[in-house]
């Protein structure tokens, strides 16, 4: 199975504790960690060898190797996986934008960079952790979450590479509009009205008229806007944020851009904000904005939640995205005992009260959890 991707693009963050080079997000830390156990390559070794022959490291040289012989490859799975239910896939969606011919094991040149600029944001989202939030730190370590350190890539292993044939750019953070690195980044591209830049914002930050005026010049812009739900349901979830702040700013952005080419809105649906599928769907529809879910697969997902929360939830959320979430799902007692536990622990520590927030869950906890946590 052929991608584009391992050929044109590198995804990049700073975090030593994952593989710091890669084809794709979707590529899986995991797998490479397990396959390549001595071979995959930290942030810190490619800061030591520089991008070009990271680019062509013996793992990066191995996928490509494995799809050219139609070898499964299993940094590949969310790609197989998305495929076998029907879903559009990484890949698929790559493949039509590049079409490449004659490839070999080698790198071809860079078309698409994903890079994480820091992990500096100015929100505590609940499904996050510290290695994409400083301000999650405390929290982390109240929970028993690894705690990450302050993170922050360094640009200048931009210079290691050939940038003339980049047309994409996707930024994230933390929240690149929070983050010092962004301006520097624009910085290390000659001429940007040859390159699209797609960014992940929380859209609680409006940048500054210097960068306004650089993103102004740039060939195209994509915002994927973070919004979890509507009004106190995504206020509870994203920690930090305002609904109607959101809102406003993602109006403004469309104002003072007319370089966009893409403008969508990120709902993360997780075991907090499941019951408000529907009512969020609809709002935004209503409103005219385009939405795509994600669905938490860590600490926070339905996958681990009991067959009450599902029944629960399908009562006024019935349809085949939903379902397709709960396919995966398999109770698991101490998991779904943390989640209890992290809603009394993020509780005491932000002051607040989940029934002020999500009443319809908190009423069902009562009802369920013989204990109660409200
Ligand atoms: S097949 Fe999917 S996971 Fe693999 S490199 Fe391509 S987009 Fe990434």
């Amino acid at each position: 199975m052929i991608c584009s991707l391992p050929w044109v693009h590198l995804s990049l963050q700073a975090r030593d504790d994952a593989v710091g080079i890669r084809p794709c997000c979707w590529y899986l830390h995991s797998s490479v960690k397990k396959e390549f156990p001595n071979q995959w390559l930290t942030y810190n070794d490619v800061k030591r060898i520089g991008l070009t022959e990271a680019s062509n490291s013996q793992v990066l040289k191995k996928t490509r190797q494995d799809m050219l012989a139609g070898k499964h490859v299993s940094g590949c799975q969310s790609c197989y996986d998305s495929e076998k239910i029907g879903n559009f896939s990484m890949r698929q969606n790559f493949n039509s934008k590049f079409k490449l011919d004659n490839l070999t094991e080698d790198f071809l040149h860079l078309k698409y960079i994903e890079i994480s600029l820091d992990n500096i944001c100015n929100l505590e989202c609940k499904m996050c952790s510290s290695g994409f939030s400083t301000k999650l730190k405390k929290r982390d370590e109240l929970v028993g979450y690894d705690v990450s350190p302050t993170l922050a890539y360094d640009l200048d292993l931009l210079d290691t590479i050939n940038l003339d044939n980049v047309e994409l750019v996707k930024v994230l953070g933390g929240e690149p509009f929070a983050s010092k690195n962004h301006e520097k980044l624009l910085d290390k591209f000659q001429d940007l009205s040859k390159i699209s830049f797609i960014y992940n914002t929380n859209c609680t930050i409006i940048p500054t008229d210097n960068i306004i005026k650089k993103m102004q010049s740039m060939k195209g812009l994509h915002f994927i806007i973070s919004c979890d739900s509507i009004y106190k349901y995504n206020d509870y979830q994203r920690w930090g944020s305002k609904f109607k702040d959101i809102i406003a700013n993602a109006i403004t952005l469309k104002k003072t851009f007319s370089n966009i080419n893409h403008f969508m809105f990120l709902n993360v649906y997780s075991l907090l904000n499941l019951n408000t599928y529907n009512i969020s769907k609809k709002w935004f529809s209503k409103n005219g904005f385009k939405t795509s879910s994600e669905w938490e697969r860590g600490e926070l997902s339905a996958w681990h939640a009991p067959q009450w929360y599902e029944d629960w939830i399908l009562e006024e959320n019935d349809c085949d995205e939903v379902r397709n979430y709960f396919s995966y799902r398999q109770y698991n007692e101490n998991k779904w005992k943390q989640f209890l536990k992290f809603i009394n622990i993020t509780d005491k520590l932000y002051n607040t009260k989940l029934k002020d927030y999500n009443p319809e869950l908190a009423r069902k906890l009562e009802i369920h959890e013989s204990k109660g946590i409200i």
